[in-house]
């Protein structure tokens, strides 16, 4: 008997076996955490259908989402990049994906924030490629170089379901953007298939409004990076994304809309919600002060947010001598100062 063939003649246990093998080469990477300074259980689970995207395949609304996601493959403007090429033909743009999904790996992640690694791990699939194309990248060989294997849709939702089986608390889904019309299209496979875990936007948040409105629903939790807050950094080390800040800005405040503050269950695993994450880039590059200012007075000073000092010079930062170190016990607690000087009251540390 002829077996079935995937992904342009890779067998279907091929791809599982590659898939899980990249798993095993570096997946599992414990690491310590400070606790958050708190969390809060908002969500009533008797009332409310959950995760939200079952809501949404059920009331027939998700078919409607899929068909208006995939339509922007035809003319690419899934990101503020707006290339406007036709991916469906195989044309790239500057993320250079094609309508082909390209995973790196997909495992349980015990790296994340708290709240969404609980005891068994956040379901992470790596996205190959990206809209933004940081010079300082520490994925750059799965982001810039495009490392990974190419799988189908329906390998994406069989992705998901297994990576469930493992009691994953949820499907976190990295550097998602240019992928999600076919990302939505393989939730809504997974969920007739028994997908019952939340998903988790784990974006650079250089992210259009049109298609997070078609999120609206589908998503739980956002997971967004503010990187910069002035343009010129953006340009200079984001590939020439001199209108990042605006778009991001937007981005986040409309998953905030969305979502709201992050609400945990019980056992303190997220449930709904925005964690928001920046990475403290050396001389204030990162603009930490007005990042701060901006989650206390245009989100709120509950909003969950991670302070992440672990910047080390990658890929081309060293051509850059003001990246080319990391940053120094002064500048984070310099950070950490300003956070609360502006009142917010759930670091992740
Ligand atoms: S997703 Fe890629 S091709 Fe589409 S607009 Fe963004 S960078 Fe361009």
């Amino acid at each position: 008997m002829v077996r079935p063939r995937y992904n342009g003649g890779v067998r279907r246990r091929d791809f599982l076996d590659k898939v899980w093998l990249l798993t095993l080469g570096g997946g599992l990477r414990p690491k310590s955490f400070v606790e958050a300074s708190s969390v809060s259980s908002q969500m009533d689970e008797k009332t409310s259908v959950y995760p939200s995207y079952l809501r949404l395949e059920k009331s027939g609304q998700l078919s409607e989402r899929v068909e208006k996601l995939l339509a922007f493959y035809e003319n690419c403007h899934l990101c503020p990049r707006d290339c406007r090429v036709n991916r469906l033909k195989g044309e790239t743009g500057i993320c250079r994906a094609t309508s082909r999904v390209k995973i790196s790996s997909a495992f349980p992640h015990f790296g994340e924030e708290r709240p969404l690694v609980g005891k068994s791990g956040s379901g992470t699939i790596f996205f190959s490629n990206c809209n933004l194309r940081c010079v300082f990248c520490q994925n750059y060989t799965i982001s810039i170089e495009g490392e990974g294997v190419e799988i189908s849709d329906e390998q994406l939702a069989e992705t998901m379901l297994k990576v469930q089986s493992f009691g994953c608390h949820n499907i976190n889904l990295v550097t998602p953007t240019h992928y999600v019309p076919s990302i939505v299209r393989a939730v809504q496979m997974a969920s007739r298939r028994g997908l019952k875990i939340p998903l988790v936007y784990n974006t650079s948040g250089y992210e259009t409004i049109e298609v997070l409105q078609l999120l609206d629903g589908v998503i739980d939790i956002y997971l967004p990076d503010l990187k910069y807050m002035r343009p010129e950094f953006a340009a200079k080390y984001s590939s020439n994304a001199y209108n990042y800040p605006h778009y991001a800005k937007m981005a986040i405040k409309e998953m905030h809309r969305q979502v709201g503050e992050l609400s945990v269950d019980s056992q303190g695993i997220a449930r709904r919600g925005v964690i928001l994450r920046h990475l403290i880039l050396p001389q204030r590059i990162s603009s930490p002060e007005e990042f701060i200012k901006f989650v206390a007075e245009e989100l709120s000073p509950g909003t969950y947010v991670n302070l992440m000092g672990q910047y080390r010079p990658e890929y081309k930062a060293s051509e850059y001598p003001e990246l080319n170190r990391r940053i120094t016990r002064g500048e984070y607690q310099e950070a950490l100062a300003w956070a609360r000087r502006y009142g917010l009251t759930r670091l992740d540390r």
